[in-house]
């Protein structure tokens, strides 16, 4: 039988959650998006009561909690603000390459820095390409007891305050990815360049920037795993944290659906309240079953992860679904705040502009569709045979 019930730690772990996200998140969202804040503060806070780095093991200092647990945390931070939710995902972006295929040494130290409050972001999209990850273009050549890395790369969350990159880097000549690699870099390294903060249309408290690397040598033992292994590591974080994504996007869906619920309670026209015309009513249905069908999708992925499993189909459909789903979902919530929705006064616009940025990080809603295609044809072309 599938089990929907949570049990009663993650009933726990959610209450908190919901909590801390009605508490520091929603009163501060509209200002730290409007002043494009960093909020350290609740950051801290937020690690501090043991929301942060869930699926970090706890051998390395993190909290060891399943992805389930994960995605049931990330749901609330993406309703109280989904640049925070952001701004806490790409550390953990940037975690997985380790946690995946790093030494001890390594996972003490780099994770162990992150448990212990230091941001890291996660460098693999360069200027010329973001979905096409097999020709990014920066080398890492080996040189004795150094590797030298060169190459730019673009669209770096958290870039400005993080304290390490995992950066993907071509180690061979071919353009294949056999010959991507994965490297720990310091961003206080000679030859790190972290550029300006883009201005962006939303999640405009999480930071992003281009990130320049100019003959950065970095000891040898700073790769990890081995030659070649770089490919694997990004797509097998891409793999864990989507639904993490898809949990962000529709927790910030939920949210703008919530706030719309109760507006059309309040607000009359024709001598009723708007909720009582059904085409309102009907559109926070439509919103409500959409976002039940997303969570949904996020569990199953995350389900799929904690049995150990391979998820690139799962983790792909949580996250095409719940992207497009929250665009819909915060466009209907503006429409039922009707003028007011356009306002930046109201929460409903700054939701919308923040769902967009899910139909393009962590892979577009295209790369994802082109993900599910490909390994549902492998399932049905056998199906067939
Ligand atoms: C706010 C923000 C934060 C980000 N954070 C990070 C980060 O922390 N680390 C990181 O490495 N990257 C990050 N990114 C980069 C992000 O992952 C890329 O922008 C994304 O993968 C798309 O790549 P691109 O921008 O180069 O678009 P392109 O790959 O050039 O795509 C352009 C358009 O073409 C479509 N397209 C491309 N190829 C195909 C295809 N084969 N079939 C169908 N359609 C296709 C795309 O879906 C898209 O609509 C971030 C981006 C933003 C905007």
């Amino acid at each position: 039988m599938v089990e929907f019930d949570l049990s009663e730690d993650q009933e726990m772990m959610r209450e908190l959650a919901r909590e801390f996200a009605n508490e520091e998140l929603i009163p501060n969202a509209e200002k730290w998006d409007r002043e494009g804040i960093f909020p350290e503060e609740a950051i801290d806070e937020a690690r501090s009561l043991g929301l942060l780095n869930c699926t970090i093991p706890a051998d390395y200092g993190g909290l060891g909690l399943s992805f389930l647990d994960e995605a049931i945390i990330n749901e609330e931070l993406g309703r109280g603000d989904p640049g925070f939710a952001t701004i806490t995902g790409v550390t953990m972006l940037a975690c997985h390459p380790l946690i995946y295929g790093g030494s001890e040494e390594q996972k003490k130290e780099y994770l162990g820095r992150v448990c212990q409050g230091k941001i890291s972001a996660y460098c693999v999209t360069e200027p010329g390409c973001g979905s096409d990850v097999k020709s990014i273009e920066t080398t890492a050549v080996l040189d004795g007891e150094h590797y030298i890395i060169n190459g730019s790369k673009m669209w770096i969350g958290g870039a400005g305050y993080a304290d390490w990159f995992y950066v993907l880097a071509r180690t061979g000549k071919d353009k294949g990815h056999d010959s991507l690699s994965g490297f720990i870099v310091e961003s206080n390294m000679e030859g790190v360049e972290v550029g300006k903060k883009e201005e962006k249309m939303g999640q405009r408290s999480s930071d992003t920037r281009g990130v320049a690397f100019r003959n950065v040598r970095i000891p040898k033992e700073n790769i990890i795993g081995r030659e070649g292994d770089g490919w694997l590591q990004a797509m097998i974080s891409f793999d864990r944290s989507r639904p993490m994504l898809a949990a962000h996007a529709l927790g910030n869906a939920r949210g703008a659906m919530e706030e719309a619920w109760r507006y059309a309670n309040e607000r009359e026209s024709f001598g009723k309240s708007i909720f009582e015309h059904q085409s309102i009513a009907f559109m926070l249905a439509d919103m409500s079953t959409k976002i039940e069908c997303a969570r949904l999708l996020s569990y199953k992925a995350a389900s799929k992860l904690d049995a150990g499993e391979r998820a690139t189909l799962e983790s792909a459909h949580a996250k095409r679904f719940a992207a497009d789903m929250g665009m819909e979902v915060t466009t209907d919530a503006v429409q039922i705040f009707g003028g007011y929705g356009y306002s930046e006064e109201f929460p409903a616009a700054r939701r919308m502009r923040g769902a967009k940025i899910y139909q393009i990080f962590g892979g577009t809603s295209q790369i994802q569709r082109l993900i599910i295609s490909r390994e549902s044809n492998k399932e049905y072309v056998q199906s067939v045979n």
